[in-house]
C-alpha cells in the first residue's frame, strides 16, 4: 500500500520527459538516438542576457527578491505588454514566477474549487490536465479535427459549457498542433465567453514569438472579457531560456494578489538573478528571438517536406511553436510479420526502438490518432531521423 497521498498517486508522470530518460538509457546503451521528444530550443540564451546574469551576481542581487518580482521587472512586463500585445497590465496585476508552467498552477490553485471544471480544447498541452487534476477540478475535453488546424470553433465552446463550468486553458500557438488562432476566432470564441460571467479563460502565449503567419494575438484585447483573462507568458521559448525558470502572468488585480499569497507560502519568489536575466531580455531588441525564429521556420519546411514523404501520414501545416503533429492513424491495426502498431503509442515506441528516434505518442496530449515531434533539433538531425522513420516504416506498406 503506498504511503503516499491520492493527489500524488493521481498524477502522472510526463510523457515528453518519460520519452526522453528512456531516449538517454538508450544512448547510454550506446544506440544512436535522435532526440525529438522534447520542448526546448536547442539555442544558446542570446550573450547579452547571459551577461546581465553575471552582473546581478557581481552586483549582490542574491536576497529574495518580492514575491511577485522586481518591480523594475514587473514594469518591463507592463511595458511589453503594452508595446508587443497592445495589453494594459498594470505592475499589480503582473505576478514574475518560476516559469509559465507554475503561473499556469498559481491560477489553477487560486481559481477552481474541487469539483469545478475546466475546459481543455485538444489536443491540449499535457500539462494542462495534471494541473487540473492537483486543484481538484474535473477536465472537460473539447475534441477538434486536423481539418480544423486542430482548432475549437464558438459553438463547440458553447456545448462544452455548463453551470460548473470556470475555467478555459489553451495555448496559442498550440504545443503540440502549431496551430495559431487568428483575431477573428478569438474573437469568436470571446463572445461566447462574454455570455458566461463566471468563467475565466487562461490564454498561454509561451510561443508568443515563434510565430510564422505575422502578428501575435492576444485573446486579452478584447475588453469585454479582459477581467476573465489572465496571459501567460515567460522567456524559456522566446529567448531561449529554459534552464532559467522564469515565467509570468498578467491578470486582474485581485487574481494577482491571490498567486502572489499562494507563491508566498511555495516558493517565495522566483530566483534573483534569473529575474535580472529576464529584465534584460524583456527590454533588448528582438533580433536574436527574430533569428530563432527563422530557423525554426526553415526546418520546419524541411520536417513537413519530408514528413509528407511517408506513406499513411497526414500532416497539418503548424503555424507556431516548434512541432509538428501528424495523424497516423494509417498504421493501426498493421504489422510488419513481428510487432503489430494498435495505437500511437505503440507506434511511438516502435520508432524508438528501430528508427532510434524519440517523439511523444498523441495520447499524452489528448489525441490517440497522432504523434508529436520537436523540430527544436538540427536541420541534419530532423533529416537523419525522418529518413530513419520513413525506412522503418516501409515494412507497413
Ligand atoms: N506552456 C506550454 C504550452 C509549453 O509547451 C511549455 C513548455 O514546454 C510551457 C508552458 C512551460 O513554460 P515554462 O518553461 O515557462 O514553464
Amino acid at each position: 500500500m503506498t504511503k503516499l497521498s491520492n493527489r500524488i498517486t493521481n498524477l502522472s508522470e510526463s510523457e515528453t520527459i518519460k520519452m526522453s530518460r528512456i531516449s538517454r538509457e538508450l544512448s547510454a546503451q550506446g544506440f544512436n538516438v535522435i532526440n525529438l521528444s522534447l520542448g526546448e530550443p536547442d539555442f544558446k540564451t542570446p550573450e547579452h542576457i547571459r551577461e546581465a546574469a553575471k552582473k546581478a551576481i557581481d552586483e549582490g542581487f542574491s536576497h529574495y527578491p518580492p514575491i511577485s518580482g522586481y518591480v523594475d521587472l514587473r514594469q518591463a512586463i507592463s511595458d511589453k505588454f503594452k508595446r508587443e500585445n497592445n495589453l494594459d497590465y498594470k505592475v499589480s496585476e503582473i505576478v514574475v514566477s518560476t516559469g509559465a508552467k507554475q503561473s499556469i498552477c498559481n491560477v489553477a490553485l487560486c481559481l477552481v474549487n474541487p469539483g469545478e471544471e475546466v475546459i481543455l480544447p485538444i489536443p491540449y498541452w499535457v500539462t494542462y490536465v495534471e494541473i487540473t487534476k492537483l486543484a481538484e477540478g474535473k477536465p472537460v475535453y473539447i475534441h477538434t479535427d486536423i481539418k480544423n488546424d486542430f482548432k475549437i470553433t464558438p459553438e463547440q465552446l458553447k456545448a462544452a459549457i455548463t453551470p460548473k463550468s470556470k475555467l478555459i486553458i489553451f495555448s496559442s500557438p498550440c504545443n503540440p498542433s502549431g496551430s495559431v488562432y487568428s483575431k477573428e476566432e478569438l474573437k469568436g470564441i470571446a463572445e461566447v465567453i462574454a455570455s458566461y460571467p463566471d468563467l475565466y479563460i487562461i490564454s498561454d502565449e509561451i510561443y508568443e514569438h515563434i510565430n510564422f503567419i505575422g502578428k501575435h494575438e492576444s485573446i486579452a484585447q478584447f475588453d469585454f472579457i479582459k477581467d476573465r483573462v489572465i496571459t501567460i507568458n515567460g522567456v524559456s521559448k522566446a529567448f531561449a531560456m529554459t534552464g532559467w525558470r522564469i515565467g509570468y502572468m498578467g491578470a486582474p488585480e485581485w487574481i494577482a494578489k491571490a498567486c502572489d499569497k499562494l507563491q508566498g507560502q511555495v516558493t517565495s519568489a522566483a530566483s534573483s538573478i534569473a529575474e535580472r536575466a529576464a529584465l534584460a531580455a524583456l527590454t533588448m531588441d528582438l533580433a536574436p528571438t527574430y533569428e530563432m525564429r527563422d530557423q525554426f521556420l526553415k526546418r520546419r519546411d524541411i520536417a513537413l517536406s519530408m514528413m509528407k514523404q511517408i506513406p499513411g501520414f497526414i500532416v497539418n501545416e503548424p503555424k507556431g511553436a516548434f512541432f509538428i503533429f501528424p495523424d497516423v492513424s494509417y498504421y493501426f491495426g498493421k504489422t510488419d510479420g513481428t510487432n503489430t502498431i494498435n495505437n500511437a503509442h505503440d507506434l511511438s515506441m516502435y520508432i524508438l526502438n528501430n528508427a532510434y528516434v524519440s517523439i511523444v505518442s498523441g495520447d499524452a496530449f489528448g489525441d490517440s490518432n497522432c504523434i508529436r515531434f520537436s523540430y527544436a533539433a538540427s536541420e541534419l538531425q530532423i533529416i537523419e531521423a525522418i529518413s530513419r522513420i520513413k525506412a522503418a516504416l516501409e515494412k507497413f506498406h
